[in-house]
């Protein structure tokens, strides 16, 4: 899903014996394949997902009696559950009904005897994942403005290198101390005194993170003059935590489900504080809010009980990056996602009138979805995002931080 992440976290699995290959960041074929299995009115992220599986067990370069399948599985309400389901039918569908599909959740909704998470590989993958996040922002803020052409993408694949590395043994000593030097390596990178207009990348969490479905958006904003802002991916599973509260306070939710997701929330607090205060130092690059935070600044738009999908998360962070001074934001929006069209398409006329500045183009992606049209409505929204940085309107510089 997020090329940067899950190579980190593939590493964190393979440390602990499991040979796990993510699928590649850009599988365009998958989609076909994906189209050939999967009934056409599920939605883009669910037909990618199948497609790439299909494509890797049908390429040959796996023996298909020593394979499984590993697939996250949310329990919402939205085809996230039922990736898992979706998967296996079209295994049958392609004579592979022999392979077993590993459902990875948190809520445990199905028992996978041969799979276990011993607190070490948690250490490693909660490590992975800030590593992810912090790579992430670090690299997009200098990239586009590096003095000298490649340097940006030079001291990422150094520091990808390092931190696969240290992943096998994941002290966290090593990794408190990779935190600050990250930050401080990017600090020190040459960039250019130039200005360009910040675009934040917002939507459907595979659509948002995944270059092949989102027409690898990140490329295009830099290649088209942007800076591009894409918030974590830690933060959807503080989101998925959080939501535990609302469900206690007003949907009949258990107290022990609140208490155990409040304390999940710390201990990714805890990973996350060294990067939080490793950012808060930089002058370059700005930390990210707490999810408590991130819900207060959605209520007063959309109810904390839109838990369907990215839910109110997806308005929340659309007003994080307009807080922080990112005005213009492509909302990536998945064909045949329900939830996505509420909170994230649904709103913008809201935002539009709590933020006039806000600069906002909801962007469809499917199959079908023309390229050239993905481009221009992009191209549009960043011919507004540069004027209003050449009016002054929106000065860059007015970056809050967290
Ligand atoms: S959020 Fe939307 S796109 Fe994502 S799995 Fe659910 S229905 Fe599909």
């Amino acid at each position: 899903m997020s090329p940067i992440h899950f190579e980190l976290l593939q590493e964190s699995f393979k440390a602990h014996g499991y040979n796990m290959e993510v699928m590649p960041a850009i599988d365009k074929d998958a989609i076909d394949i994906g189209l050939r299995y999967v009934n056409n009115d599920a939605c883009y992220p669910a037909l990618i997902v199948v497609g790439q599986v299909l494509k890797a067990l049908q390429s040959g370069d796996y023996d298909l009696n020593k394979v499984s399948v590993i697939m996250s599985q949310t329990g919402g309400g939205c085809r996230a559950t039922n990736y898992i389901a979706f998967i296996r039918k079209a295994l049958i569908n392609a004579g592979l009904s022999h392979i077993p599909v590993i459902s990875f959740s948190a809520q445990g909704m199905e028992k996978n005897p041969g799979l276990k998470f011993p607190p070490g590989l948690v250490n490693k993958a909660l490590q992975a994942l800030v590593y992810g996040d912090l790579l992430m922002r670090v690299l997009y803020k200098t990239r586009p403005y590096e003095k000298v052409p490649g340097s940006a993408n030079a001291l990422y694949e150094r520091w990808n290198t390092k931190l696969k590395s240290d992943l096998h043994k994941a002290k966290l000593s090593d990794y408190k101390r990779n935190t600050y030097d990250i930050v401080a390596d990017f600090d020190k990178l040459p960039l250019l005194d130039i200005l360009k207009p910040k675009v934040g990348v917002v939507g459907e969490i595979l659509v948002k993170f995944h270059p092949t479905a989102n027409n690898d958006i990140v490329s295009l904003l830099e290649s088209e003059g942007a800076e591009a802002v894409v918030p974590d991916l830690t933060d959807f599973l503080l989101y998925s935590a959080h939501n535990n509260t609302y469900n206690y306070r007003y949907l009949g939710g258990s107290f022990k489900t609140k208490w155990v997701s409040d304390r999940i929330i710390d201990v990714i607090e805890l990973y996350r504080k060294h990067m939080k205060n490793a950012l808060d130092k930089s002058d370059r690059f700005s930390k990210p809010v707490s999810i408590k935070k991130l819900g207060q600044m959605a209520e007063p738009i959309v109810s904390l009980g839109n838990q369907t999908g990215e839910g109110w998360f997806l308005t929340a962070e659309m007003v994080e990056l307009i807080h922080s001074g990112t005005y213009n934001i492509v909302c990536t929006q998945p064909f045949a996602c329900l939830p996505n069209h509420v909170t994230g398409k649904g709103i913008i006329k809201t935002l539009r009138k709590h933020y006039p500045l806000s600069n906002i183009v909801a962007v469809d992606y499917d199959p079908g979805a023309s390229e050239v049209n993905q481009l221009n409505r992009i191209k549009l929204m960043l011919s507004a995002a540069v004027r209003n940085l050449e009016f002054g309107k929106i000065d860059n510089s007015l970056e809050q931080r967290g």
